[in-house]
Order: C-alpha cells, then structure tokens, then sequence
C-alpha cells in the first residue's frame, strides 16, 4: 500500500473511529469515545494494487506527469538567467527573448511528450524472408547535455536482423529524434534507443552507434573543439558474437 492510500484510511464516522490513523484496528480504543471528525467525504475506490513497473519504464522520462510550470513562470525564469548573466531583459534587443527562449523549448525539448515505443508499434511492418541486416546510417540528430544545458550533436547509425517486422527508415529517425530531444547523456541515449527497437521490433540483434560533438567542452572547461565523442550499445546476435560488431563498424565505416 502506497502513501497516498494509507492517507485515505482516516477514521470515519461510520463506526471506523477505533481505527488508528494507520488504518489498524486497535480493538483497546473505547468505541463508544467519538472522534469529532469531519463531515465524511465520500471515499475514492482506488486499486490497491501497484502495476509492475512496464520494461520502458526507463526510456519514459520521470518529468513526465510532473506538474509543468505556467508558461509565465518560464519565462520569469529565462529574465532570471538573462540578469545572471549579467544583461538586462527590459533592454529592447532582450523584451522578447523570454518568450521565444520558451517557445523554443517547447521543440528542443519536445521529445519529453512523445513516446518511442508507441511511434515504433505504430509503423511496425511484417517482413517475410528477409532477415539480413538494416542498416540506417548518419542519422542526424541535436540533443542538450544534462549536465550543463549545452547542445550536443552528431549522427546516429543503428543496425538490427529483423524477425518479426521492420520499420521505415524516416521512423528510426523519429525515434533518435524523441531522444535526443531531452536533456540526456550521449551514453544513456545511445541505450535508450537500442532498449527500444529490442523491446518492440524483437529483432536478432541490435547495435547502436551515436558520434557527437559536446558544446560543452568545445566551449568550456578543456575547450577542445573537433573532437569526437562515440558509444555503442550492443545486444542480441551483436553482443554474442565479435564477428558481428566487426561487420556493424565496416559498415557504418564503409561510406563509399
Ligand atoms: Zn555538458
């Protein structure tokens, strides 16, 4: 039983008043002693039980069902870093930047309102016969580092043996995209989208590379421009077997 739960089992004045407020009966307590309460509200019937946590329960973000803030207090907060910085938000070039910093939130960081399993059940397509490797390579993609807010980019090549279905090709974009448009690391990114395709296309195996440039260290800290970050995620037919990631990395190296 769950906080919320136990918080409904006040007494009532229906006779539950030798009930403690932790719900127990305490059969000790003078029933006939009445507990001024007040006017019973009727009850919510709530299932007590508590669905086990779904498998994608990982690639949904916690923000998601969080209360949001009004779009006023979001802006309120961009004036707030806008004199962090040490610049005046009423000065002329700045009175709109709030709002448009706001709105452009709303698509970089859209990713939060859209969930990756439902877009590849959505698109699955049976293939019959074909069960060698699909490869989609330099796949795009701009995402923030949590850490810092700052963006990250780069490209994103994903390869899996279909069993059961494929996807088109625009859809794996989509899925990197929901992604990346979160604040993320590259390495739980890169996990996320492996963990997807696995869980809906059950495919053989699936291998996932993602290549990015960190603003945040191009442009802070070691200030190292140019470099490139890669991770890979691996599972199915690509963990097991060597030969496989060798073939995954010719090919996504192989860009004659
Ligand atoms: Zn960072």
């Amino acid at each position: 039983m769950d906080a919320a739960l136990k918080s409904l089992s006040y007494p009532t004045a229906d006779g539950d008043a030798a009930r403690g407020l932790n719900g127990m009966r305490n059969d000790n307590a003078p029933v006939s002693a009445p507990i001024p309460v007040p006017a019973p509200t009727p009850l919510p019937v709530r299932p007590v039980e508590v669905a086990p946590q779904p498998a994608s329960a990982q690639r949904v973000p916690d923000a998601i069902g969080m209360a949001r803030p009004s779009r006023e207090e979001a802006e309120a907060a961009v004036r707030t870093l806008l004199r962090w910085a040490g610049d005046d938000p009423n000065r002329e070039g700045l009175i709109d930047t709030p709002a448009r910093v706001v709105k452009a939130y709303g698509q970089l960081f859209g990713g939060y309102s859209q969930d990756a399993d439902a877009l590849l059940e959505r698109v699955f397509e049976e293939v019959e016969g074909y069960s060698d490797v699909v490869l989609v390579r330099d796949i795009p993609f701009y995402s923030h580092c949590e850490h810092h807010m700052v963006p990250f980019m780069g490209l994103a090549h994903i390869a899996y043996y279909p069993t059961k279905g494929v996807v088109g090709l625009s859809k794996l974009a989509r899925v990197v995209d929901t992604f990346a448009r979160r604040l993320q690391t590259q390495e739980t990114m890169t996990a996320q989208i492996a963990d997807v395709i696995e869980s809906i296309l059950k495919p053989r195996g699936v291998a996932v590379m993602v290549e990015a440039e960190h603003l945040c260290m191009a442009m802070r800290g070691v200030q190292k421009a140019g470099v490139s970050t890669i991770t890979t995620q691996f599972k199915g037919v690509f963990k097991d077997d060597a030969n496989e990631q060798v073939r995954f990395l010719t090919l996504v190296r192989n860009k004659g």
